[in-house]
């Protein structure tokens, strides 16, 4: 593997919106824009980590703002946050209008991306250095997401678990 690769934390795509990713309304759909999300988290959290990655979670992704055909998207990731073996990558998403040079910040979300090995295994991944105090900060917020995810799930577990035992009593 290329080291001067491996290891990089942040990375950068940027996307023409073209008319097949759009609704009956001229609208990128929002399904189109997840596909990406998922494309470039996968991207950023495999270079980082040397190893293949699935996708765990995604967290809340409000589509707030249309992005429009033929806008020129650009997806900023950044590992904010790493485990034993999982990342977040955080994706800010940046919409240009071409002609115009318009430029909006349409959303932002965070996906958990988890290394595997070749047998599927979940695989260790390189310690985060965190150099800047933005990315300290960054690093914070995501491990509070991190207990807060598993907090909510715990919760759902346990809903789950008191239906069950209540109808089949
Ligand atoms: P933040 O998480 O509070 O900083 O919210 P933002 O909306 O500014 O950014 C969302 C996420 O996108 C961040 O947590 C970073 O992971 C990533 N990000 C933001 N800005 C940049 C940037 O300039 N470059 C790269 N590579 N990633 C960025």
């Amino acid at each position: 593997m290329n080291d001067a690769l491996s290891g990089q934390h942040e990375l950068s795509m940027t996307v023409l919106m073209t008319p097949d990713m759009a609704n009956f309304s001229g609208k990128v759909h929002g399904g189109a824009i997840l596909k990406k999300l998922d494309e470039v988290a996968y991207a950023c959290a495999s270079r980082y980590s040397g190893s293949y990655v699935v996708t765990l979670s995604v967290d809340q992704v409000l589509f707030k703002q249309p992005i429009h055909v033929g806008e020129l998207v650009t997806f900023l990731a950044s590992i904010n946050h790493v485990g034993s073996s999982s990342m977040e990558v955080g994706i800010k998403v940046i919409a240009e209008s071409i002609q115009e040079k318009v430029i909006r910040h349409t959303n932002s979300c965070y996906l958990t991306m988890v290394a595997v090995d070749k047998e599927g295994r979940p695989a260790r991944v390189p310690p985060l250095s965190l150099e800047t105090s933005l990315q300290q900060l960054r690093s914070d917020k995501a491990a509070l997401r991190k207990k807060l995810r598993k907090e909510a799930e715990e919760e759902a577990r346990q809903t789950h678990e008191n239906h069950y035992s209540v109808q089949s009593r």
